[in-house]
């Protein structure tokens, strides 16, 4: 745990108990504040009562007498609306911030400088957040790896100058955190989502764009418009990673299954890491290798890395192989835009889809139907996607996981192709069959074990 000293006998309002709400809640009684907390669900009070905290409610509280609100990232601080303890700290002049800015104040206060690498996008913060810390690991490097990903930043052991935090933020959170100074700063990408939340792209885009002015270093992929934007505005050290060109701008550039230097020099191959494939995966290869040569890597040492990346559970993942037939567990894929990413990195694909459908359905992946054998629908979405399939793709209604399965390992046993693909990439949310994509994912993997 990382003890919160800089409110050492003040009083702070904390409002959300999930899993960081409490770690934090935590973190800041070990480091001495006085901390009233709530939340409005009352199974998340009731788990915090049971831990010997002190929770009641903060609307009949004199906020006056707080220093500041500590607040969870899930909880709306501009939109939709803001949330009524917002409403109170501004009325009572406080600051409004989240877990990772008590990071930030301890790590300038205990060990100012300590390698902090922070990264953030709209896709892929999870992958290459886990990827950097894997590089590092592998190394021998001291590395606490946590944020919007496993563990909560305050759980995490404290920053010193041996210890090199890897930490995955979103938007929410980088927007609690207004002395965000990393000393690596990544942002990988920059693409409409979560816009209910952030109002705009602008506003989005801003929010994003604080983490790289605060970097040392930032690393930053300039494949859309708002990245690109934000990397001319840097003016500090910054690493340019393009996808799919030379680098004219410097920086590195992530092609062809490969990662190059400006001058076109190859630094690494991808090609036969099965869990770092595709283009979007390239670029997430490449921004890591700019991070952790940063740190002091070298070659041998980035590259061994890379090849024992194990990858991210629901993300591409192989689970199973079935005489030449592979089978790929992509159950994160929750919309079009995901699932493109995986219908680009394979061929011969035996695609199970469907679940809760998303607006604009699968229109977008009409251009890579070529690339798929056999469709096998499931779920709610099944007549609607039926309707894209048809005349285009072969499909087959299967309604469930396990039919689908069945039939794509049957079809992809007979197929002809060097290498089928049984792929699992919904394009849809889970909720109509699954707890959860994870749900769905874990069932995915049992099936293709029991097929074994
Ligand atoms: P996040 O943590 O940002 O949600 P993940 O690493 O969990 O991202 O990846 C989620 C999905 O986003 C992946 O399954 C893939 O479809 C897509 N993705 C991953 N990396 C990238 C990237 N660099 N650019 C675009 N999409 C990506």
């Amino acid at each position: 745990m990382t003890p919160v000293t800089t409110f050492a006998g003040r009083k702070v309002a904390l409002f959300g108990l999930g899993g960081s709400g409490l770690a934090t809640l935590k973190a800041l009684r070990a480091g001495g504040a006085d901390v009233l907390a709530w939340d409005d669900s009352p199974e998340s009070a009731a788990r915090a009562r049971e831990q010997g905290f002190t929770v009641s409610d903060l609307r009949d509280t004199d906020w006056s007498e707080f220093a500041a609100l500590v607040l969870a990232p899930g909880v709306p601080l501009t939109h939709p609306a803001p949330h009524w303890t917002v409403d109170k700290a501004r009325a009572a002049g406080i600051e409004i911030i989240g877990d990772i800015e008590l990071f930030c104040r301890e790590r300038a206060r205990i060990a100012p400088g300590a390698p902090f690498v922070a990264i953030t996008g709209t896709n892929g913060k999870s992958t290459t957040t886990a990827l950097v810390a894997h590089i590092l690991a592998r190394a021998g490097r001291d590395v606490q790896m946590g944020g919007n990903i496993g563990t909560a930043i305050l759980s995490l052991a404290p920053p010193s100058p041996d210890r090199i935090h890897v930490i995955e933020l979103s938007s929410f959170q980088i927007d609690l955190t207004p002395s965000l100074d990393p000393s690596v700063g990544v942002l990988l990408n920059v693409t409409p989502d979560h816009l209910d939340r952030h109002g705009t792209l602008d506003l989005y885009a801003g929010i994003k764009a604080r983490l790289i002015a605060g970097s040392d270093l930032a690393v930053v992929g300039i494949d859309d418009a708002p990245s690109r934007a934000i990397a001319e505005s840097v003016t500090g050290a910054l690493v340019r990673v393009h996808v799919g060109a030379t680098s004219p701008e410097g920086g590195l550039a992530a092609r062809d299954g490969a990662v190059f230097e400006a001058d076109g020099a190859r630094i690494a191959d991808l090609d036969g890491i099965g869990t770092l494939r595709g283009a979007h995966n390239w670029q997430n290869a490449a921004v890591a290798i700019a991070a952790v040569r940063s740190l002091g890597l070298d070659a041998a040492s980035i590259l061994a890395g890379l090849r024992t990346f194990p990858g991210l559970p629901h993300r591409m993942e192989e689970v199973g192989r079935r005489g030449r037939a592979l089978f790929v567990n992509d159950s994160k894929a929750t919309n079009a835009d995901s699932t493109e990413k995986a219908l680009t990195a394979f061929h011969d694909i035996h695609w199970i889809l469907g679940g809760k459908a998303k607006a604009g359905g699968i229109e977008s992946l009409v251009p890579l139907f070529g690339r798929v054998a056999h469709a096998y629908l499931i779920g709610a979405a099944s007549d609607a996607f039926a309707a894209t399939l048809d005349g285009r793709v072969p499909y087959t209604r299967c309604g469930t996981l396990d039919v689908a399965t069945r039939a794509a390992a049957d079809a992809a046993a007979r197929s002809s192709a060097s290498e089928p693909v049984v792929l699992l990439s919904p394009a849809c949310a889970s909720y109509d069959q699954f707890r959860s994509f994870e749900d769905r994912g874990d069932q995915f993997r049992a099936r293709v074990k029991a097929l074994a």
